[in-house]
C-alpha cells in the first residue's frame, strides 16, 4: 500500500460513532477522558451505584489501547471485572468513540509511601523498599489476627455476594456502612428468612472494614455466644472485662438477635452496650429472622433501639439471581466439571426459598457429576427429590401459547389460524416444539393444539427449531423468556 493508498484507506475507516453530549475527541488524556467518561456511567448505572462501585476510581494511564484504572478497594476491583466491565467500556466508548481495553489496578497505601520515599532520597530504594516489605508483612499479620478475633470468615466478601432485586437495599446500605462506618446508617437491622445471605452480608461488612484497615475493631458474635460469655463473664466476675471488650469496638455485629427474647439478662447488657457504641458513634449492625416490631418477648426500650436506625429486609432471591448465585457457586466450586446448563436451571427453578438450600442441591448435582454418572434430568430430580410430573401437569399448552404469543408479539389467533407467513409459521413451530419438549405431549395432540391435523408437521417443527436453536442466540435468548413465563 503507498501513501495515498493508505490515506484513502484511512478515510474510509468508520469514523468513531459521536454518541452524546459528553462525547469527546479522541485525544487520550486521563483526566479528560475520566470526567467524561463518569458523567457517562452516571447516567448508565445512576449516582448511587456510581458513587459506591467507581467512587475511589480514576484513569492512571491510557496507552495503546489499553486504559489502566486505578481503584481504591479490592471489592470494587472485583465488582467492576465481574459485573461492570462491559458498562465501562460502554461509557469510555461512548466519551471517546474509541474501543479501550481495561485494566484495573488496585491502589495500595504502601505504593503511595514508596513514591514519596523513592522522590525524596533516591538513593535509599532498596533499603525503603525492604522496609515497605516488613511492614506490609506486619500489615498482614495484623490482618489476619483481627479476622480471627473478629471471628470473621474470609470466605464471606462482597466481591462473592451476588446482588439481585431481593437484596439490592441490603446491599447498598452494607455499601454506605464501609464508606462511612458509624454514621451513614446506624444501626444497621437486617431480618430476612433463614439462608437468604443476612450473615454474608453482615460478614462482608467486617471483611472489608479489615480489609481497609486492620487497625479497626470489629466483632461479630451470636447473640447466643454474647450470652454465654456474659454467664462466664459472671461467674468468674469478669465482668468489667466482659463490657470492655464489647463497648471499645469500633463494629460490632450480633446475628440471630430474634434468640434475645429467651434471655432477659442478655437484654440489659444488650442494652447498654448498645447505648455506649451508640453514644460514642460506633458502629452496630444486626440481623434476625424477623423485623424487630416481629420481636415478642423484649423490652420497648430495645426494640426501638433495634428500630432507630435503618431496617432493612431481605428476601428470598428471583429466578436470575438464584442463576447468578448457582454459576458463581460453580465456579468457586470446581474448575473442571461441565454441568449443562439445563441441571443449573433445573435447581434454579425449583430451590426458590433458601441460598443455602440451593447450594446444597448444587454440590449433590456436582458429586453425581463427578463419579461419572451421566445423569439424566431425571436422575437429579430424584436426587433433589422434585416432582418433574407435577410440574409438568401444571403447565398447560394455552399458557405455552400465550406465552409464545407475548413473548414473539403474535397474536393467539394467527398461531391457531391458516396464516403461513414466514414469521407466523415459524412462532407456530415453535409452539409445537415447547408443547412437545417441555410437556412431552403426543405428537396427535400437540397438532390438535396448533388446529393441525398432520403429526408429521410436528416432527418437521421440531426438527426445524432444533436446528435453529443451534445457530440463533436471540431465538435461544427468546426461548428462555417462553420457559420463564411458563414455569412460573
Ligand atoms: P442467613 O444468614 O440469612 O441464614 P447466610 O448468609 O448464611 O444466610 O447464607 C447462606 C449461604 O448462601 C451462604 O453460603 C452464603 O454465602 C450464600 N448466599 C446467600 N446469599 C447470597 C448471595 N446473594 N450471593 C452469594 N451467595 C449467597
Ligand atoms: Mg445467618
Amino acid at each position: 500500500m503507498d501513501k495515498a493508498d493508505f490515506a484513502e484507506h484511512v478515510e474510509k475507516l468508520p469514523k468513531p460513532e459521536i454518541l452524546n453530549s459528553h462525547a469527546q475527541n479522541t485525544q487520550a488524556d486521563p483526566d479528560e477522558l475520566w470526567k467524561s467518561a463518569k458523567e457517562n456511567l452516571r447516567l448508565i448505572i445512576g449516582p448511587k451505584v456510581f458513587g459506591g462501585i467507581f467512587g475511589g476510581c480514576y484513569i492512571e494511564n491510557i496507552q495503546n489501547g489499553l486504559v489502566q484504572i486505578s481503584c481504591d478497594a479490592s471489592y470494587k476491583r472485583e465488582k467492576i471485572l465481574r459485573d461492570y466491565k462491559a458498562t465501562l467500556k460502554k461509557a469510555l466508548l461512548k466519551s471517546s468513540g474509541r474501543n479501550f481495553e481495561i485494566e484495573i489496578n488496585l491502589r495500595e497505601k504502601d505504593t503511595f509511601q514508596k513514591e514519596k520515599y523513592q522522590y525524596h532520597d533516591p538513593s535509599k530504594t532498596e533499603e525503603v523498599s525492604l522496609d515497605l516489605f516488613s511492614s506490609a508483612e506486619k500489615e498482614n499479620k495484623q490482618k489476619e489476627s483481627a479476622l480471627k478475633n473478629a471471628q470473621l470468615n474470609p470466605k464471606y466478601l462482597f466481591s462473592n455476594f451476588i446482588v439481585g432485586s431481593n437484596n439490592r437495599l441490603a446491599e447498598a446500605i452494607a455499601e454506605a456502612v464501609v464508606e462511612d462506618l458509624g454514621n451513614a446508617y446506624n444501626p444497621v437491622f437486617y431480618y430476612g428468612d433463614t439462608g437468604v445471605g443476612k450473615t454474608h452480608l453482615m460478614q462482608a461488612i467486617g471483611n472489608e472494614i479489615l480489609n481497609k484497615d486492620a487497625s479497626k475493631k470489629v466483632v461479630y458474635i451470636s447473640i447466643e455466644q454474647f450470652l454465654n460469655e456474659m454467664v462466664e463473664a459472671i461467674r468468674t466476675k469478669r465482668n468489667e472485662d466482659f463490657r470492655n471488650k464489647y463497648r471499645a469496638v469500633d463494629l460490632l455485629m450480633i446475628d440471630d438477635v430474634q434468640f434475645v427474647e429467651t434471655y432477659p439478662r442478655t437484654q440489659e447488657e444488650l442494652f447498654h452496650t448498645f447505648n455506649t457504641l451508640y453514644q460514642a458513634n460506633k458502629q452496630i449492625i444486626l440481623a434476625s429472622d424477623r423485623p424487630p416490631k416481629e420481636i415478642k418477648n423484649i423490652t420497648d426500650r430495645l426494640r426501638s433501639r433495634f428500630q432507630g436506625g435503618m431496617v432493612a429486609d431481605i428476601q428470598a432471591p428471583d429466578y436470575e439471581t438464584r442463576m447468578a448465585i448457582l454459576r458463581q457457586s460453580l465456579l468457586e466450586k470446581n474448575g473442571s466439571v461441565e454441568v449443562p446448563d439445563e441441571f443449573i436451571q433445573m435447581i434454579a427453578k425449583n430451590m426458590d426459598k433458601n441460598v443455602r438450600e440451593l447450594e446444597g442441591s448444587l454440590t449433590k448435582v456436582l458429586s453425581l457429576i463427578k463419579l461419572g454418572m451421566n445423569p439424566t434430568e431425571e436422575d437429579i430430580a430424584k436426587l433433589l427429590q422434585i416432582d418433574l410430573e407435577s410440574k409438568r401437569k401444571k403447565i398447560t399448552p394455552m399458557k405455552v401459547i400465550k406465552a409464545v404469543s407475548d413473548v414473539f408479539d403474535v397474536k393467539i389467533s394467527e398461531i391457531k389460524g391458516d396464516r403461513r407467513t414466514a414469521y407466523v409459521a415459524q412462532c407456530r413451530q415453535i409452539v409445537m416444539y415447547i408443547l412437545r419438549n417441555e410437556l412431552s405431549m403426543p405428537l396427535e395432540r400437540v397438532a390438535k393444539e396448533v388446529n393441525r391435523n398432520d403429526h408429521t408437521t410436528v416432527l418437521h417443527a421440531c426438527e426445524k427449531i432444533e436446528l435453529l436453536k443451534k445457530k440463533d442466540s436471540k431465538l435461544n435468548e427468546r426461548l428462555n423468556e417462553c420457559y420463564k413465563i411458563i414455569r412460573e
